[in-house]
């Protein structure tokens, strides 16, 4: 299998304070430069870990379209960040034994990119579109008969001479990736044939892929050490990786470090402010707000964003994911809404209060 890239697969430095946020799902500007991501991601079906219900799907789609020799039907793939939409495309490929193209709906502006990427894909071959709610209305235009009958309908000409042209194109398998399925159109969501959502990891799942990239790093860690960063990587692989390479370097810079125990973890991780359940000061400062200014709320998501200073895109599918699987937050038609839980854990600590 090989992976192609086109375009860039944007990264997005989740700027707090002029400094990456050591919780953002997303790929930060430096992993992307030491290609980080790509050191341990799972090259193959087993490798994958977790996701039983998903890999359990597409393992039947898979057998069936290569008894058939067809391509597998298009998979649209939706959930927060880091769950591992990109990973499971190039899994898939390898799979399929065909290549993978990565790009994402911002690379593809113009109609010529989108026309230059269906152009160049061969036979049974997987297009992996990242963000593709992002898709601009002439590339999803574009995409639909791509999509249901393999060919594309090019306007040849200008004025009263444009004659329209059609294109045959191999058939093909879109994997589309998005963390905002409500944005997709539906024209477009209805040419998916198999639409799964991924969800947070298991702490077992967790702890399994930070003993695997462990022994991938040359990192001795002992059982508890690799529960510690389960237990705080928010149910996300992405995360769990770079608290694991965070914690490393905490390591290498101490004496006489045989094994990452427990300890070690927690002390990397205070240094980093990860509190026990994962949260760090963006997380803080959005609960606090909720709690100080609001009596835990109900608060609109557009005054959130501008008194935390963030875009409500951000908060809304970056931050709250997790706030709201772990009965933090709760959405409400009036607005978002802090629990009890939330205000016990904030308060059970005088250091994770907002700082002033
Ligand atoms: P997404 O596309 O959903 O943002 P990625 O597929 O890029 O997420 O995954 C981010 C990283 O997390 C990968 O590089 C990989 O190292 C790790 N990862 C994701 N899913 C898994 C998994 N199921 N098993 C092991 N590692 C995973």
């Amino acid at each position: 299998m090989a992976i192609v890239s086109s375009g860039s697969k944007k990264s997005y430095p989740y700027n707090l304070n002029g400094k990456s946020r050591l919780l953002d799902p997303k790929t930060l500007e430096e992993e992307t430069k030491k290609r980080n991501d790509d050191s341990l991601r799972p090259k193959c079906w087993n490798e994958f870990i977790g996701q039983s219900e998903l890999k359990e799907v597409l393992a039947i789609s898979v057998k069936a379209s290569l008894s058939r020799k067809e391509a597998l039907d298009h998979v649209l793939l939706y959930g927060p960040p880091g769950l591992g939409k990109t990973t499971m495309a190039l899994v898939l490929a390898k799979e399929l034994g065909v290549k993978c193209r990565i790009t994402s709906a911002p690379a593809l502006e113009r109609p010529r990119d989108v026309i230059g990427l269906l152009l160049n894909l061969k036979p049974h071959e997987l297009l992996f579109i990242d963000e593709i709610h992002r898709l601009t209305k002439v590339a999803q235009e574009l995409l639909y008969p791509a999509l249901e009958d393999f060919r594309i309908d090019l306007t040849v000409g200008k004025g009263t001479t444009a004659r329209t042209r059609e294109i045959d194109l191999p058939r093909f398998t879109l994997i589309g990736a998005t963390t905002s399925p409500a944005s997709i159109s539906s024209p477009l969501r209805d040419r998916f044939g198999i639409t799964h959502r991924l969800n947070f990891y298991h702490l077992d799942d967790l702890d399994k892929i930070i003993k695997r990239a462990a022994d991938l790093l040359g990192l001795s860690i002992s059982a508890e050490g690799s529960q510690e960063i389960a237990r705080r990587c928010r149910g996300t692989p992405r995360i769990a990786n770079r608290l694991l390479r965070r914690v490393r370097d905490f390591a290498t810079v101490q004496e006489n470090i045989q094994i990452v125990d427990q300890n070690l973890v927690d002390n990397a991780l205070k240094l980093h402010q990860v509190d026990e359940c994962g949260l760090d000061q963006t997380d803080r400062r959005l609960l606090s707000f909720i709690i100080e200014a609001h009596n835990c709320g109900p608060v609109g998501l557009e005054t959130l964003a501008a008194a935390l200073g963030e875009e409500s895109a951000t908060l809304e599918t970056v931050v709250e994911p997790f706030l709201l699987q772990i009965g933090f937050l709760k959405r409400t038609p009036r607005g978002r809404v802090v629990t009890s839980a939330a205000v016990d854990h904030l308060n059970c600590d005088d250091s994770l209060r907002m700082p002033n």
